[in-house]
C-alpha cells in the first residue's frame, strides 16, 4: 500500500479521537466523565500502539472498497464468507428439491442431478465412512462427498480451531443471526449462569460420546453392511422427507430451539451440537490460538464484551476454551496494536486476520476440490436405481429399526 493511499484512507490524528469517533467504531465505551472509564484507558494508549481506523467511504470504486473492507475488517470478511456458504447450502437445497420432485413424480418431471453436497448433512454416515476408510483403506462410493466434507471440517478443526462453526456452518450463521435479532428486539441477550451453563455445555459431548461409542463398536464387515444398506443409500432422501413431511413434534422442537436462540447466543451450537463438540475437542490440538499480550493490554475488556462465546478473553494469555470459534470478533474489538491476535502456538507468529479467513476457505475448498478431482464426489448410484428406490421407500428395508439397520438381501 503506498503512502498516499494510506494517508487518504486512514485517520491519522488518532491522538485526538473524539468520544463520538470512538463510539462510531461500534465499541460500547462508557462516557468520558467516568475517571476510570474505558475511554480514559483508551486515550492513554501510546500513539504508536493505537489501531488506525480506516475510512472506507473515501474509496469510490465499489469493488476496491469491497476488497479493502475484506482485507481490513475481519468481521466483514467473516459475514461475507458466512453469507456465501449459506447461499451455497440454499442452492444445494433447491437442487435437491428439484431432484426429489423428479424422483417422486416417478420420473415424469424434468430430471435434475442430485447435488453431492447434500451429503454434508449426513454426519453419522460420514463418521462411519471415515472409520471404514481408515480401517479398510476403501473410500465408499455411496456417500463419498459426505466423507470428504467431513474430512474438510475435521481438518479445519485440527488446524484452525472451531473456525468452521464461526465462519462456514450454515446452522452457526442462522444461530448468530437469531441472537443478533434477539438483541435488536429485546436490547440484550441472556447469559446463562455458570452453574447451569457447564452442565448444559456437556450435553453436546454426551451426544457425541453416544455416537462415537456406537460407531467405535462397529467392525469392518458391519460398517460395510451399513454403508451398502438400502437405508444408507437413501439417507439423504429420508432426511428430505423428514423436513418435507415434518411432524408437529419435530416442528415445535425446531421452533422452540429457534426461540431459545433469540435469547441465548448460539444456543444450539453451545449446548446441543455434537459436531461442535467434536470440533471443540479437536481445537485443543490446533496450532492456532487467540493470544493476548499482557504487557500492552489496557484491560478495557472490549474483547470480552465482544465475544459471542462469553469467554473472559481479557483474563487469559491464550484462549484455550473449546467454545472459541476463532471468529476474531475480540481481535477486531481490541483497540491496541499487537495486543490481541491470532498466532501460532509454537512460533508465536501473528496470522493477519484476512489470511486466517482465506486459510479457512482454502482448506475447505482444497479438500472438497480434491474429492472432485479424484472422482470421489459423485456417488455411483444410478438414476434408474434412485427411481426404483424412491418407489419402495415404505418397505421394511428402508425403515430404521431401533437403531439397527434392517436385514437386506443381494437384490435389495
Ligand atoms: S475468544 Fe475471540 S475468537 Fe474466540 S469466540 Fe470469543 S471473540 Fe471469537
Ligand atoms: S486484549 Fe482485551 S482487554 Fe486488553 S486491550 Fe485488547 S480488548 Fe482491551
Amino acid at each position: 500500500m503506498d503512502a498516499n493511499f494510506k494517508s487518504e484512507h486512514f485517520f491519522t490524528d488518532t491522538e485526538k479521537l473524539s468520544q463520538e469517533e470512538i463510539e462510531s467504531s461500534g465499541k460500547n465505551i462508557p462516557p468520558m466523565n467516568d475517571s476510570n472509564s474505558t475511554t480514559n484507558k483508551f486515550l492513554k494508549i501510546p500513539y504508536e500502539l493505537r489501531k488506525t481506523k480506516i475510512n472506507y467511504n473515501i474509496e469510490k470504486n465499489i469493488f476496491k472498497k469491497f476488497l479493502l473492507k475484506l482485507k481490513n475488517d475481519s468481521q466483514f470478511m467473516r459475514s461475507t464468507v458466512q453469507t456465501a456458504f449459506l447461499l451455497l447450502c440454499i442452492w444445494i437445497g433447491i437442487e435437491f428439491y428439484l431432484f426429489m420432485k423428479w424422483g417422486m413424480s416417478n420420473g415424469q418431471a424434468s430430471f435434475f442431478e442430485r447435488p453431492p453436497g447434500v451429503e454434508g448433512f449426513l454426519p453419522i454416515s460420514a463418521l462411519i465412512s471415515l472409520k471404514y476408510w481408515i480401517e479398510s483403506g476403501i473410500i465408499n462410493n455411496i456417500h463419498p462427498s459426505g466423507l470428504f466434507i467431513f474430512i474438510a471440517i475435521l481438518t479445519t478443526g485440527i488446524l484452525l480451531k472451531k473456525s468452521f462453526c464461526g465462519w462456514l456452518c450454515p446452522v452457526g450463521t442462522i444461530s448468530e443471526a437469531l441472537w443478533m435479532l434477539g438483541k435488536k428486539i429485546f436490547g440484550k441477550n441472556l447469559t446463562v449462569n455458570r452453574w447451569l451453563d457447564y452442565p448444559l455445555r456437556s450435553l453436546k459431548y454426551l451426544l457425541l460420546l453416544f455416537f462415537a461409542i456406537s460407531i467405535w463398536q462397529m467392525d469392518v464387515p458391519t460398517m460395510n453392511l451399513f454403508i451398502n444398506s438400502p437405508y444408507n443409500k437413501v439417507a439423504d432422501i429420508k432426511m428430505y422427507l423428514f423436513f418435507a413431511n415434518i411432524t408437529t413434534f419435530a416442528l415445535w422442537t425446531i421452533i422452540i430451539l429457534m426461540l431459545f436462540s433469540l435469547f441465548i447466543k448460539n444456543f444450539w451450537c453451545r449446548y446441543l451440537c455434537p459436531y461442535g463438540a467434536l470440533l471443540g475437542a479437536l481445537s485443543w490440538l490446533s496450532p492456532t490460538k487467540i493470544k493476548r499480550n499482557k504487557s500492552t493490554c489496557i484491560d478495557c475488556e472490549l474483547c470480552t464484551k465482544s465475544c459471542p462465546s462469553n469467554i473472559k478473553v481479557h483474563r487469559v494469555n491464550k484462549v484455550w476454551s473449546d467454545e472459541c470459534m476463532n471468529c476474531l470478533a475480540c481481535v477486531e474489538a481490541c483497540p491496541v496494536k499487537n495486543t490481541l491476535d491470532i498466532r501460532t502456538t509454537l512460533t508465536n507468529t501473528k496470522i493477519p486476520n484476512y489470511i486466517f479467513g482465506i486459510l479457512i476457505v482454502f482448506v475447505f475448498v482444497a479438500i472438497t476440490g480434491l474429492a472432485m478431482l479424484t472422482d470421489n464426489w459423485q456417488n455411483k448410484i444410478s438414476k434408474e436405481e434412485y427411481l426404483k428406490r424412491m418407489n419402495e421407500l415404505d418397505t421394511p428395508v428402508y425403515q430404521h429399526n431401533r437403531g439397527q439397520v434392517p436385514e437386506y438381501g443381494p437384490n435389495d
